[in-house]
């Protein structure tokens, strides 16, 4: 007869629970994401230099609104989730010559499980606006698609997440001087990362409203890019010359965290939006406030529509040769933006619920041979309840689902395989089924 504890080591791991984020992705409302996008277009700007005093044009009156509606979710009695401005005062830049006041709005949702509530989860937009002209404070600049629907992503999501209970933190962020240089961002993760906080994933969603394909009107797109770096822009020396020798130039923590987004949204597939993997920080000529994390040393991914129109883009809104051109809130599409919505939910849902990511996670490689040792170190999380062991051949970009051992609660494990053609990972499952993202493996001696 087993005893207990071998038993439990041969029992297969508990499958993934998909029916509490099923429940949550329930209740995100596509009217209240088009009210949103509404909303915030109506401020006619939300320029970072602009209006401040007004009650209802320019970015006070904008970041005021946000605060309120997030302070709506923090409920009466006992308020779960914390509100607050973020200020401070930018110092001259290029799209700042003069400085200026930038207002982060932040809002905070506790985790419940004492050892996991050190872990901060980011669902991140920025709230300000630009026209053709990145200097003017003034004209109109409704932003709907960039940014009212990243903006209105995150409202919604704190709507429903407020309502739960998450092993670890939850942070809704929502940056001024986006436009102007990444500066709220920039600030926020210098901050956070000055102050030793365990950031473990950001989730930027900017550019998520409009899905219509550029070249043909009637055609829509129910898929959203998710662009993740791969090697950070600084890298020390040392650090480049890991990179280098296990190749895990595609194996950043930020493309861990991509491909966890993706494997979320295969649970609930004709639901959330189809995934498209790029392997690059963002597109060309362009940035956004994930990259203020990444170089931070923060995983961070972002979410935008497959298909962008310059034409509703970083312009001014007005008629040139008989063609319309801004970026309006007639453009955007509540079901699409719902969708977005879903995947930061249930995605945010499993990173928060899940164990961390095991720590040390090495190939041990000081001998020749054919086998793989690898080894890791426990995880301090009390529900942790095992371990397994992903690999993928070296030319592959993904982890196949196939090609996963799991370990039990043992923290090493040996793989008949060659460590010389493979990529390695390791991640943590705990009782009710939910996994870490992958944590790579290195090599060490021991
Ligand atoms: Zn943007």
């Amino acid at each position: 007869m087993l005893t207990p504890i071998l038993a439990l080591a041969l029992s297969s791991p508990p499958p993934p629970p998909v029916d509490p984020q099923t429940a949550a992705i329930a209740l995100v409302q596509d009217a209240r994401l088009s009210a949103d996008v509404q909303k915030l277009a109506s401020f006619g700007t939300r320029h970072t230099l602009s209006d401040t005093a007004s009650p209802d044009r320019g970015i006070g009156a904008a970041r005021d609104w946000i605060k309120a509606e997030l302070e709506k979710c923090a409920g009466a009695e006992t308020p779960r989730l914390t509100v607050a401005f973020e200020e401070f005062d930018a110092p001259k830049s290029l799209r700042l010559p003069a400085g200026g006041r930038i207002v982060n709005v932040l809002a905070t949702l506790p985790g419940s499980m004492k050892e996991a509530a050190d872990r901060r989860y980011y669902i991140v937009a920025h709230y300000d606006s630009r026209n053709g002209d990145p200097m003017d404070a003034a004209g109109d600049a409704p932003g709907a698609n960039d940014n009212a629907s990243g903006t209105a992503v995150v409202l919604e999501c704190a709507r429903v997440l407020s309502t739960l209970g998450l092993d670890s933190a939850v942070v809704f962020l929502l940056t001024a001087g986006e436009e102007q240089g990444l500066i709220g961002a920039s600030y926020h993760a210098a901050q956070a990362a000055g102050r030793g906080e365990k950031i473990m994933g950001v989730l930027n969603n900017d550019i998520v409203g409009d899905p219509s394909d550029p070249y043909n009107a009637t055609n829509r797109f129910y898929a959203v890019r998710i662009f993740s770096e791969g090697i950070p822009r600084n890298p020390s020396a040392a650090a480049l010359a890991s990179i280098r020798l296990s190749a895990s130039e595609s194996d950043s923590p930020s493309r861990q965290l991509a491909r966890f987004v993706e494997s979320v949204g295969a649970q609930h597939e004709n639901i959330l939006p189809n995934t498209l993997l790029v392997f690059r920080p963002d597109r060309f000529l362009r940035g956004g406030d994930h990259l203020a994390f990444n170089d931070n040393g923060f995983a961070a991914v972002r979410f935008t529509v497959l298909r962008e129109h310059f034409d509703r883009q970083h312009v001014n809104v007005e008629t040139k040769d008989t063609l319309p051109y801004g970026d309006l809130p007639r453009y955007t599409d509540s079901s699409y933006m719902a969708r977005i919505a879903k995947l930061n939910l249930a995605t945010i849902m499993n990173l928060a619920n899940a164990p961390r990511p095991p720590a040390d996670v090495r190939i041990v490689s000081k001998d020749l041979g054919n086998e793989t040792l690898l080894r890791w170190t426990a995880s301090p999380e009390p529900d942790v309840i095992g371990y397994e062991v992903l690999y993928r051949p070296t030319s592959e970009t993904a982890w196949p689902g196939e090609l996963v051992r799991d370990a039990g609660r043992a923290t090493e494990l040996t793989l008949k395989i060659s460590k010389d053609d493979h990529f390695f990972g390791v991640r943590a499952y705990d009782r009710k089924g939910y996994r870490s993202p992958v944590a790579f493996a290195g090599t060490a001696k021991e």
